[in-house]
């Protein structure tokens, strides 16, 4: 086992529709996330434990903050499909204003 959890981490930018936040992120999960691109979005990350985060950028206050922005979730269990069902759905917000920065979904597909 790794005696520094955290030595792997890498600080990354994660955008999302109304801002963007910077998080530490395994390389799996960098992997996973980016499908590909340079760009890594925060909905494609889904949730994240808060203390991965670094600061978070709002677009509505035009400003940067320390830590995490709000994650608010709810686990519908919806099944939208025959093989497929919405595990979870989340948001994260600006903790100052309330503004959207990025929507996520699980699906048990994934
Ligand atoms: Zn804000």
């Amino acid at each position: 086992m790794n005696a520094n959890p955290n030595e792997d981490l890498e600080e990354m930018k994660l955008l999302g529709s109304g801002g963007h936040a910077f998080a530490k992120l395994t390389e799996q999960e960098e992997i996973k996330a980016s499908l590909g691109v340079p760009q890594i979005f925060l909905g494609n990350i889904g949730r994240l434990n808060e203390a991965r985060f670094t600061r978070y950028y709002c677009n509505k206050c035009k400003q940067e903050y320390t830590g995490c922005p709000m994650i608010t979730y709810e686990n519908p269990n919806e099944k939208l499909g025959e093989n497929v069902t919405l595990i979870e759905k989340g948001e994260y917000r600006c903790g100052e204003c309330n503004n959207l920065i990025a929507l996520y979904r699980k699906f048990n597909n994934i």
